[in-house]
């Protein structure tokens, strides 16, 4: 333990936010780490838990609380408050191939389970370990894991996205021979065309993917598995395949009008502004703008409020977002008890800047759209909408009423579908009769599939999760696959 009453003497000092006004004129990031010396204050408030609820990470009611990589955080809070960054780092990267994407855009399950949130508010873990991240690279001591031998395994990886990567470092790593497959243009999944720059800049993926490439990994993208090279000869020219192609299937809203001009998925809108941002800095206009448009972005989650800090950066005439869920207390609510992630209503940064550029909540709360108006051209038009009662019936499944005499029609010329996702796309496990196992499914090799050798991991298999997951899965495949590839 660093300090002994480091918890008593030193108040939480979070990450400031630059201003939103300002912020909002550019793709930079929002958030700047306090000074390390207040940073060492902070890391003494760790109490070095006897039973660290912190580094634990597990489900509970559903949701992730404590790290699910197990970093060891107490350990360097304690290497923080003492000076020793480098040491810190080294811990870090003992469990934490990526600690800088973490560092920056987890939704920090560590501090909702940490023990200090009980005595006042949680160690600000998450900008620690950024901070820690950041001067490793400053003082040059991340530097490519190259193998010192070389197994003459091969190993072929579907994605490039934070499972991908993180498998591709590790079985790298034990000296296999490793390809990443990518389709798209660039590699980082959805650390470069899903999370908007403003939460991670390009560089910050770049830099680590170059230090990748540097430690052996060969990258190949525009390359689509099953459409532009089949999966099958992949099979034959690789000794085992890990399938990471993430849960990119959108979730639709099926109501009247759904044909309409101007209705896009989120991802079509948040990929086609950061490629056209990367490509020509939006010179080339090949992006779905909300310029000077009433939009509403329908959804509750974090895609849907990355939609809303994309519409304001775009300058757009007004904002809405639908949430089908009513409005959260300010504390904990009954049945959601210490260490569950808590369930309490957040301003999230693009809510603040809402806030900041039209004076109001940009959410409209326990409301869904009913049908979508178009114009005599198709063009959408507005939203028709609804109040929305949600009832848990004793089977504890949510059932949704819409509360009559509540429709209200709201101007609209862009609607943002971000109702959640449905899965990995299909049609790779089907052409090449692939199953993988249910993740309630109690198996030997849960990453691995009914073809031996070919394993899957990240949000593919999980789902729609987070970046913390698709990590820690990406290394527990990867010493899944090594332990194939070893004994065949
Ligand atoms: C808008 C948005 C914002 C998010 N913000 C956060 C956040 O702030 N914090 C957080 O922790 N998590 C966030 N997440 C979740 C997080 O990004 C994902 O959980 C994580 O990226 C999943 O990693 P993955 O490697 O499994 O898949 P992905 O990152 O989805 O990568 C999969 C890759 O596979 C490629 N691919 C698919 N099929 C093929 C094929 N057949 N051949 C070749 N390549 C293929 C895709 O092009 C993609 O690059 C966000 C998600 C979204 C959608
Ligand atoms: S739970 Fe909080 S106080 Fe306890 S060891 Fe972890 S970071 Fe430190």
């Amino acid at each position: 333990m660093g300090k002994e009453t480091g918890f008593i003497d030193y108040k939480r000092q979070p990450a400031t936010y630059r201003e939103p006004l300002q912020r909002l004129k550019d793709w930079k990031e929002i958030s700047t780490l306090p000074p390390s010396r207040d940073l060492v204050n902070q890391a003494a408030r760790c109490m070095d838990c006897g039973v660290p609820f912190c580094q634990n990470g597990s489900v509970l009611s559903g949701m992730t609380t404590g790290c699910p990589l197990y970093n060891l955080i107490p350990e360097w809070n304690e290497l923080v408050y003492r000076g020793n960054w480098k040491e810190a780092y080294l811990r870090l990267s003992k469990t934490n191939p990526f600690p800088e994407f973490t560092g920056r855009a987890c939704p920090a399950p560590c501090e909702a389970g940490c023990v200090a949130s009980l005595y006042e508010s949680s160690v600000t873990i998450k900008n620690i370990e950024w901070a820690i991240i950041d001067k490793a690279f400053e003082e040059g001591w991340v530097t490519p894991k190259i193998p010192n031998n070389r197994t003459g395994k091969k190993v072929a990886i579907i994605g490039s996205g934070p499972a991908g990567l993180a498998s591709a470092s590790e079985l790298n790593q034990y000296g296999h021979s490793v390809t990443v497959f990518e389709r798209s243009d660039r590699i980082g999944g959805l650390l470069t065309y899903g999370i908007p720059k403003m939460k991670i800049e390009q560089h910050v993926v770049d830099r680590r993917i170059n230090l990748l490439k540097e430690s052996g990994i060969e990258f190949v993208t525009n390359t689509e598995i099953g459409k532009d090279y089949p999966l099958e000869t992949l099979h034959s020219e690789y000794d085992s395949v890990i399938i990471c192609t993430g849960a990119t299937k959108p979730r639709d809203l099926v109501v009247d009008g759904r044909e309409l001009e101007g209705i896009h998925y989120a991802m079509d809108y948040l990929h086609s502004n950061t490629k056209s941002m990367l490509d020509s800095n939006f010179e080339d206009g090949n992006f779905i703008s909300a310029e000077g448009k009433d939009v509403i972005v329908i959804g509750g989650g974090d895609t849907a409020t990355d939609c809303v800090s994309t519409a304001l950066r775009h300058n757009c005439k007004s904002l809405v977002q639908f949430d089908i869920y009513p409005e959260r207390s300010g504390s904990r609510p009954e049945g959601n008890p210490w260490p569950e992630y808590p369930l309490i209503h957040k301003l999230d940064h693009g809510h603040e800047e809402a806030v900041a550029k039209f004076g109001k909540e940009p959410r409209s709360f326990a409301t869904s759209a009913v049908e979508f108006v178009g114009d005599e051209y198709g063009q959408l038009a507005g939203v028709k909408s609804a109040e929305i009662k949600t009832i848990v019936n004793e089977n504890g499944e949510k059932i949704r009423e819409k509360v009559p005499g509540t429709e209200k029609f709201w101007p609209a010329q862009l609607v943002l579908l971000a109702v959640g996702f449905e899965g990995m796309e299909r049609e790779l496990l089907e052409h090449s009769n692939l199953e993988i196992p249910k993740r309630t499914d109690q198996v030997e090799n849960r990453y691995g599939t009914n073809k031996a050798g070919t394993f899957i991991a990240g949000d593919a298999r999980r789902g729609s999760s987070l970046i913390v997951w698709a990590i820690q899965e990406g290394k527990e495949v990867a010493a899944a696959c090594n332990e194939y590839v070893m004994n065949h």
